[in-house]
């Protein structure tokens, strides 16, 4: 079932059944884009059609952030638990590593993808890994596109920064049996960026870590009021 949440249509699904469902495609090889719709991106989508086009169409679209979390309740129509990008992935890797899969990583600075593949091939050894960063010239995107189509990943990770990786993601679909869109991931899988620890977490104080490790993020968590203003008004 999915949930309206000003104009995007949510899952109501469990961390446990978003994984489920995608290991299910990519066993099955069966097509699905897959978005991790925060707050930010909502309220982006509210402004931009296409955008809402983007998300509206993904096979999958998780309710990421506890933002959301709470409009999917005020709104009448309650979600089971956030599904970050990030908790996705921890999920994901080890049936990863059993069933090994083939996994392509594009996105972050230079060399940060492919220590996150290092990193987690550590623990989970069976995966097949292939990396590129995400700040490639629009003439060097031939090149990259070629690399994923070559590689045939049975998932592909774009981690390029919203809502430019779900607009990435949506124009070459067919590169990957499933791609998801996972923003900063590979930062934290990579420990360059470090996650909450996990008792901040279970208080939903997550965004707030965030915040004050990088301050930066505050124009960007800015649209917190905003969209709880709106969903308070929508109902
Ligand atoms: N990024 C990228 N190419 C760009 C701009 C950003 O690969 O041209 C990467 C950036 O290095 C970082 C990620 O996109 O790893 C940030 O994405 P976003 O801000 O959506 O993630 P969040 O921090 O919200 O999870």
């Amino acid at each position: 079932m999915r949930v309206d949440i000003l104009g995007i249509g949510v899952d109501a699904l469990s961390m446990a059944e978003c994984a489920a469902r995608i290991a299910g495609a990519v066993e099955a090889h069966s097509r699905l884009r897959v978005v991790t719709a925060n707050p930010e991106m909502i309220c982006a989508a509210g402004k931009d059609p296409d955008l809402r086009r983007v998300i509206n169409s993904a096979g999958l679209v998780t309710a990421d952030g506890v933002g959301v979390v709470w409009a999917a309740a005020r709104l009448g129509t309650p979600v089971p638990e956030r599904v970050t990008g990030i908790d996705l992935l921890e999920a994901l890797f080890p049936l990863a590593s059993r069933r090994h899969w083939r996994i392509f990583l594009l996105g972050a600075r230079p060399g940060v993808a492919a220590e996150a593949a290092r990193r987690v091939g550590e623990s989970c050894s069976g995966i097949v890994w292939e990396a590129s960063h995400g700040y490639f010239e629009p003439a060097e995107e031939t090149d990259v596109i070629k690399r994923i189509g070559d590689f045939k990943p049975d998932l592909l990770l774009a981690g390029l920064g919203a809502p430019r990786q779900e607009f990435w993601l949506a124009e070459h679909e067919g590169l990957a049996t499933v791609s998801i869109g996972v923003g900063g991931s590979f930062d934290t899988l990579a420990g360059t960026v470090g996650r909450a620890p996990a008792w901040l977490r279970e208080m939903r104080l997550e965004w707030l870590y965030r915040l004050l490790k990088e301050p930066w993020r505050w124009r960007r968590q800015a649209v917190l009021p905003r969209f709880v203003f709106k969903v308070w008004r929508e109902r």
